[in-house]
């Protein structure tokens, strides 16, 4: 290299460095009013802080921003918008693609955790959630006032991201997706003003985002939800089976299922080597019983099973396979992990059946599959929300996990090969959305349906210039 490309070269890292400062520079004095905590790369605590659940993919934002009120998502809308940064929302940081990172390096990340009060009004059967609380906290403070929400198992996903896709979990059958449960929310826009959105102020945005808002039209910071109240006692059922008749096992499923009490919600899982039913009864154990007979007497004998009474939050503990005083405090477990979703609306076949048992018995990664019985309120049809999948008998997740980096490519590449061909010969076409996945193809009418042209619309209404985006957001243009 020549002296005069040495001092070029020279001049190009200072000129840079300086870019990269005044950058810098302009961010922090912008952000400068907010109340809440900005953590910068340069921070000791920012690397621990962008570990999310999943580790298999990872980002590096510009900025975490701890917003501690509205305003402070209002302050960090329009830097993000007078900078030209990208801006997203993480709520509990369970994205399986880690969107609540933004899905790419350099963008400024709006984290709610702080947003967490919990209003509830017992008289008028509602609560006001702030965005950044976590399911587990929830069931918490619900249940001590003697209500519940239909939302997930998991206590540490966040309420802002699971019910902004829908939430499935063990009252849905009573009480539909958490998303359905939503009266009205806050939302930060791409303007920096703080809309009120219900089925009458804003209903467009009302129908959106409840069922496709994860990300993709502006920062919600709270939400009313209907709450419930809860039974006095709850029963939730194990049932061990033999996985050499796990063809019976799904005959029943598929018969007795779409007519089970709404009060019941199963997940059969599927091992290598292990077959097991979960399921919680929104009632006594006597009950219980009465209500699981017709499915029983069809499915083959369990080789355990157990039918337990115990109070709502209490289940909740038992699912989430944590202790209490965890569940009242969640924390994230990361690993490597990467997931399918199909959903199935008439049962699944034999040949379906042994596909997947092969798949896990041959796999190189820790695979397993859950199906979740979906039906009941969680299939009526309701036209101000954007969730689509209302005629389903069971959702599949397929998982795989695996233990080190250098795995991934490997066991993400199995997972995707067999996914593919899977969901063409034995599911619906569609998948369902919260369990995102970057791999899908056409991922817009699997997981939006014939409403995609609609919330193209609405988002080039609120969000013009797509501030708000991310791999898999809902674009401006169809
Ligand atoms: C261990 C585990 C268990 C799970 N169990 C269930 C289950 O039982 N049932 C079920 O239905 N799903 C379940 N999920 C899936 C979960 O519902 C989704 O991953 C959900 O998107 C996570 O939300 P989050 O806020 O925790 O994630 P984040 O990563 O914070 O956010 C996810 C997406 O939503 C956006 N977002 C978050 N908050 C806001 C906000 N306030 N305003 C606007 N956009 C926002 C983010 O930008 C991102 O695009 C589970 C996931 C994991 C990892």
């Amino acid at each position: 290299m020549n002296k005069l490309n040495i001092i070029l070269l020279l001049l190009w890292y200072i000129l840079l460095i300086n870019l990269v400062n005044v950058n810098a520079s302009a961010l922090t004095s912008c952000l400068a009013p907010v109340k809440g905590q900005t953590v910068y790369p340069n921070n000791n605590t920012f690397s621990t802080l962008i570990v999310d659940e999943n580790i298999y993919v990872s980002y590096t934002p510009s900025v975490l921003v701890y917003a501690a009120n509205n305003n402070d998502v209002q302050t960090s809308v329009n830097c993000a918008v007078k900078l030209k940064m990208g801006i997203t929302a993480r709520s509990g940081g369970h994205s399986y693609e880690n969107y609540g990172l933004g899905g790419r390096n350099n963008v400024m990340v709006v984290d709610l955790t702080n947003i967490n009060e919990i209003t509830i009004d017992s008289k008028s059967q509602t609560a006001k959630i702030g965005a950044g609380n976590k399911l587990g906290v929830i069931y918490d403070k619900l249940s001590q006032a003697g209500f519940l929400i239909p939302a997930g198992t998991c206590p540490s996903v966040g309420i802002g991201g699971h019910s902004l896709g829908g939430g499935f979990g063990m009252a849905s059958r009573k009480y539909g997706f958490a998303s359905d449960n939503i009266i009205s929310m806050e939302m930060v826009d791409a303007n920096g003003n703080l809309l009120k959105i219900d089925n009458k102020t804003n209903s467009d945005l009302f129908f959106a985002l409840r069922g496709a808002g994860g990300g993709s039209y502006g920062i919600v910071t709270s939400f009313v939800f209907r709450i419930h109240p809860t039974p006095p006692q709850v029963t939730s059922m194990t049932l061990q089976f033999d996985i050499n008749q796990v063809h019976q096992l799904f005959n029943a499923y598929n018969e007795v299922g779409p007519s089970l009490d709404n009060n019941i919600v199963l997940s059969l899982s599927l091992d290598t080597g292990i077959l097991s039913i979960e399921g919680l009864y929104l009632g006594s154990s006597k009950n219980a019983k009465n209500a699981m007979n017709t499915f029983l007497s069809k499915a083959p004998k369990p080789t355990s099973s157990e039918f337990k009474q115990q109070t709502f939050f209490d289940s909740v503990v038992k699912f989430s396979y944590l202790s209490s005083n965890e569940v009242k405090n969640p924390k994230h477990h990361p690993y490597f992990f990467k997931a399918k979703s199909f959903l199935v609306n008439k049962g699944l076949t034999s040949q379906a059946i042994d596909s997947i048992v092969d798949f896990l018995k041959n796999a190189n990664c820790n695979g397993f599959a859950l199906f979740d019985l979906f039906g009941g309120a969680t299939n009526i049809v309701d036209d101000t929300s954007s969730f689509i999948h209302r005629d389903v008998l069971y959702g599949i997740q397929l998982l795989s996990s695996w233990e080190t980096k250098d795995q991934s490519n490997k066991c993400v590449k199995e997972l995707n090969d067999f996914g593919k061909e899977f969901q063409s010969k034995f599911t619906s076409y569609f998948s369902y959305q919260n369990y995102i996945d970057r791999d899908l193809d056409d991922w817009q009418t699997r997981y939006y349906g014939h409403n995609f042209k609609r919330l193209v619309e609405i988002k080039s209404k609120y969000d013009p210039n797509n501030l708000f985006n991310f791999p898999q957001s809902i674009p401006v243009k169809v």
